[in-house]
């Protein structure tokens, strides 16, 4: 049996886990990655690519500002620009109660600097022949962007090991405990088993974290969500913003190279580790796409594809320590929205392991709100698509 002593084990080798290897790696800490795929290859590397703060709940904006400041360095951090870029994301209103709830953000989102603008349905008529449909107007905010997910989350994973840390992928841990003096994690890693021992235990498995806190008796409700997703083959480039609409039927965004990126629906699961875009989404996405871009008629779907993101009931992560273990962070959960503020929540998590708290507000995070959940389940009336098993 291979044996791996560490100061520090980070499970899971996406954007999250990745970053918060990068910073402590940069603190001179020593750090080791485990990683059953390779970095990046799950929802970190396969999402939409929308780098945006317009529309998350008040309670996760500073951490979207951090990750909005680190953003802006990336290039620097990773070593890559990841094709990000500031385009601005736009939001779309096709009703009068549309318009209303973007107002209502505009305004609830004020004191944390996201500089939303709002625009008349008059002036984007004007502004933006591009755009069909019925439009009463939309909320723009022009620091939001994109970037490419597959150059991105795999250059976190290769910037940890540039600053010193241990990053192995293709090891999967099997098991999780404590012995008493450490944490003790049974793995497979190249087709041996591998025991790895650290102080510091961060589950950052996305997903599948859940069972990994339930190891330590942290039990969460946690179930999977599945976007389906397509791009187009490339065409002349007409969409400057990534663009959503009020209620979520359809994002989608154009790269420099001109393919169009759509996002809108449901897929399905293949099985515990895999998910696909189902016909129907996709099938109910196009019609959508052609009404609010007509330069989409007659344009050609490359690809569809789908992947599995961890949900919690109340659509917050875990972010923070273990209730139950001393020495153990969790950092998992982040629905559909983690890729933008993954690179924060990686920091926090690095923080609160070096000097056991962060400069951003992390409480609504905890893990302990769950407790509550267990005794009253019908205070959360999500019904999960499907339960993590
Ligand atoms: C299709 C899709 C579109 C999305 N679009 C956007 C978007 O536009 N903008 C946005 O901000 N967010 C988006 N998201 C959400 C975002 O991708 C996720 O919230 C984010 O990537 C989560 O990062 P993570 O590091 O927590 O998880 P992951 O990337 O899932 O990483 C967890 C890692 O843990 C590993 N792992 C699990 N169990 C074990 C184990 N036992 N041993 C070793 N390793 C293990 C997994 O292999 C995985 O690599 C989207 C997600 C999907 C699926």
């Amino acid at each position: 049996m291979k044996r791996l002593d560490s100061e520090i084990l980070v499970i899971g080798g996406g954007i999250v886990g990745s970053a918060a290897a990068l910073a402590l790696a940069r603190a001179g800490r020593r750090v080791a990655v485990l990683e059953r795929d390779l970095c990046g290859a799950r929802s970190s590397g396969i999402n939409y690519g929308g780098v945006r703060r317009q529309g998350r709940a008040a309670v996760q904006l500073p951490l979207a500002q951090r990750a909005h400041h680190i953003w802006s360095g990336l290039r620097e951090l990773i070593g890559i620009d990841g094709e990000y870029v500031r385009s601005g994301h736009f939001k779309l209103a096709r009703s009068a109660a549309d318009m209303q709830a973007l107002e209502a953000y505009a305004e609830l989102s004020r004191p944390y600097g996201l500089d939303i603008e709002l625009i008349s349905g008059e002036r984007l008529r004007r502004q933006c022949p591009w755009l069909g449909g019925a439009v009463m107007g939309g909320s723009l905010c022009p620091e939001d962007g994109q970037a490419n997910p597959r150059l991105v989350s795999p250059a976190f994973a290769r910037a940890a090991t540039a600053a010193g840390a241990a990053v192995l992928e293709g090891c999967e841990v099997l098991q999780a405990g404590h012995d008493g003096s450490a944490f003790v994690l049974e793995a497979r890693h190249g087709g041996q088993a591998l025991q790895a021992r650290a102080a510091v235990l961060i589950n950052c498995a996305g997903a599948w974290a859940g069972k990994l806190a339930a190891a330590f008796g942290e039990d969460v409700p946690m179930t999977s969500g599945h976007p389906s997703m397509a791009v187009t083959e490339p065409i002349p480039h007409f969409l400057p913003w990534s663009l959503g609409v009020e209620g979520g039927s359809i994002y989608c965004r154009q790269v420099a190279r001109g393919n169009v990126v759509l996002g809108g629906g449901r897929g399905y699961v293949l099985d515990a580790d895999r998910a696909r875009a189902s016909h129907d989404s996709i099938l109910g996405l196009l019609p959508q796409a052609v009404e609010l871009l007509p330069a989409l008629r007659h344009v050609q779907i490359i690809r569809t594809w789908s992947g599995v993101e961890g949900y919690l009931p109340d659509r917050q992560p875990v972010l923070g320590p273990s209730a139950t273990q001393a020495g153990l962070f969790h950092g998992f959960g982040f629905c559909g929205a983690g890729f933008q503020i993954g690179p924060a929540a990686g920091e926090a998590l690095a923080e609160l392991v070096l000097r056991a708290r962060s400069p951003v507000p992390l409480d609504a995070f905890s893990i302990s709100r769950f407790n509550a959940v267990a005794a009253d389940a019908s205070s959360h009336p999500l019904v999960p698509e499907r339960k993590i098993s």
